[in-house]
Parts: C-alpha cells; sequence; structure tokens
C-alpha cells in the first residue's frame, strides 16, 4: 500500500463547495482596517464566516472598511444566507495584553475562534543597514513580528480552549525568502523572514491540538504600505511590474482566496507551508 492511503481510510466523498465553506466560522484578523487584512477579512465572511473581527489601531476605521461594513449587510453567502458580520475591534497588535484580552473577550463571546489572520505589519525601507537607526528597527520589529506573534498566541489559545481545529495565517512576504539588490530593505525582509520560520515552529507545536499554522507570502500588491513608493516615484510600478512573468503587481483582492483556501476544510492537510503569491516573482 501506498503510504498515506489504504482501503479502511476511502477518500471522504465531499463536494467541493462543503469542504471550502466556513459556515458558521468566527474569524480574527489583524490589519483589517484596509488593504490585505481587510481583503482577508471579506474572504472569510464570503466563505460564510458568522463573525470577522477587524483588530486595527485605536483609531477611526478607514472609509475602505465603512464601505465593507456597509456592504457586508447586505451581502448574500452560499445557500441564499445572509452574510455575518464584521466589527472594529481598536487594538495595537504590539499591546500583549489588549490583544490577549480583546481575542479571549470575542473567544468567550462566541464559543469558539475558528481562524486567524495576522496581516498587521509596517514597511520602513529607506536607510542602509549599516546606518539603520535602531529605534526604527525595533519598531519594525515590534509591529512585524511580536505583533503577529500576539495575535497567533491569543488566537490559539481560543482555539485550544474550545477545541477547535483552527487555522493560523500569518501574513509574512516573498521578501521573507528573497532578498532586493535595490533598496535598504534589511528590517522589513528580517521581520518577515522570522514570521515565515514563526509560522512553521508554531505548526510544529500545534499540531498535536489540531490548529493548522501556514504563512502567506505575497508579492507586490498596490495598498497603502506599497502606495507610500509607488504614488511617489513614477515608472515604479513598470519597474516592479517587469520582476514577475505576468507583468504587473497585484491587487488585494488577489489574496482572498488563498485566505479562503486556508481558512477552510479543502486545506487540512497544509500546515507549516509558506505559499507565496507573486505572481512568479522568483529572482530577485
Ligand atoms: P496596509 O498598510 O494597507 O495595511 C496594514 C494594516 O495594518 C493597516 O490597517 C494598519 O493600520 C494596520 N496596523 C499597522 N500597525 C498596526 C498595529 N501596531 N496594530 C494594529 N494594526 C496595525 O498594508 P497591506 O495591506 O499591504 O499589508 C498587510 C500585510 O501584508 C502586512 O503585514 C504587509 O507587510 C504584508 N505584505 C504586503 C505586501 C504589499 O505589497 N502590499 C507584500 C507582502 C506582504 P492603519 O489602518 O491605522 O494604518
Amino acid at each position: 500500500a501506498v503510504h498515506g492511503t489504504s482501503s479502511k481510510q476511502p477518500s471522504k466523498a465531499t463536494l467541493f463547495s462543503e469542504e471550502f465553506s466556513l459556515d458558521d466560522r468566527v474569524g480574527v484578523v489583524s490589519g483589517g482596517n484596509r488593504g490585505i487584512g481587510l481583503e482577508a477579512a471579506m474572504a472569510l465572511l464570503e466563505g460564510g464566516a458568522r463573525s470577522v473581527y477587524c483588530l486595527d489601531l485605536p483609531s477611526n476605521p478607514s472609509e475602505e472598511f465603512l464601505k465593507v461594513r456597509d456592504y457586508v449587510k447586505n451581502m448574500e453567502v452560499a445557500g441564499g444566507k445572509k452574510a455575518g458580520t464584521i466589527e472594529y475591534v481598536s487594538v495595537d497588535v504590539t499591546d500583549k495584553n489588549a490583544v490577549v484580552r480583546e481575542v479571549e473577550r470575542i473567544g468567550d463571546e462566541e464559543r469558539r475562534v475558528d481562524v486567524c489572520v495576522a496581516a498587521a505589519g509596517i514597511l520602513r525601507n529607506h536607510i542602509s543597514c549599516i546606518e539603520y537607526p535602531e529605534e526604527e528597527f525595533k519598531q519594525v520589529m515590534d509591529v512585524n513580528v511580536n505583533g503577529v506573534l500576539y495575535t497567533a498566541q491569543a488566537a490559539g489559545l481560543q482555539m485550544a480552549k474550545y477545541n477547535v481545529p483552527g487555522s493560523i495565517i500569518l501574513i509574512a512576504s516573498m521578501s521573507g525568502s528573497l532578498t532586493n539588490m535595490h533598496h535598504h530593505w534589511v528590517s522589513y525582509n528580517t521581520s518577515k523572514g522570522a514570521v515565515i520560520q514563526m509560522a512553521r515552529s508554531m505548526a510544529c507545536e500545534l499540531g498535536t491540538k489540531g490548529i493548522r499554522v501556514n504563512s502567506l507570502s505575497p508579492g507586490y500588491i498596490y495598498t497603502s504600505l506599497t502606495a507610500q513608493y509607488l504614488d511617489k516615484h513614477p515608472g515604479l510600478i513598470d519597474k516592479w511590474s517587469a520582476q514577475n512573468p505576468l507583468g504587473r503587481i497585484g491587487r488585494p483582492d488577489e489574496i482572498r482566496g488563498v485566505v479562503a483556501w486556508l481558512a477552510s476544510d479543502a486545506s487540512t492537510y497544509c500546515t507549516g507551508s509558506d505559499i507565496m503569491v507573486t505572481g512568479g516573482h522568483h529572482s530577485w
């Protein structure tokens, strides 16, 4: 017999639509105020999640967020069901106590947390590695590494507490495994490399509890994070676009499908992986 197959374990004859369904699941998404985080939240809702909580900085929700919240109110999902709800939760991911407290409140109210997407992140790239200022390096690590860890810890605690075979998705970046000859990206690249290893390490430990942890590494995506460069430097979009075989930078909604898949039962044997969504960008 081939390893992993056995006549005692016939493959489950489940409809594709059932495997991908996120019916009744509860999601927690950091950085869900805009960009990739907000698209991830939409992916969960479109899959049928009953509630999604977007953890983001204690400022007012963005216009993008409010638009999505209004849209979702009248949205229908598979089976003609009304879509779930999306809620803004003010929390700075670098404040571990606040993250744990808020996610615990969500878990206790909902009696579960099924999916966690840790998308809050910042990009500060403009200084050569030799002179890179200590404070700025710490700030990038604090949000991109510590903040991701706190979010995943808080969600993992609730998944274990309510015995949910959850899925934790850490948003890393292609910058976590590739280098860039032309920019001063030392803090960002280092932080994202750490996130990829964080996902692998957490996957090893949490597998026994049935909790999966993967990293998702986007390539260049047009969001407010990259707009700070792309809008200032004419020609940069073309330069970045030429670095992948599809010849363009990505849209934030192009992350949705992978988030939905990783969150769902269609990916139950996938853990500890880094899934790259880069338009084929491989060659820095
Ligand atoms: P955005 O800047 O559009 O979104 C980032 C979100 O994170 C914002 O809502 C921001 O809050 C929030 N945030 C920042 N710091 C904190 C904090 N301390 N606590 C809570 N929330 C915080 O960026 P993207 O959507 O592009 O980025 C999302 C993730 O994807 C990041 O981890 C990024 O590194 C990663 N990524 C992005 C790529 C790209 O090309 N865009 C490529 C690869 C990875 P606020 O709304 O207040 O600004």
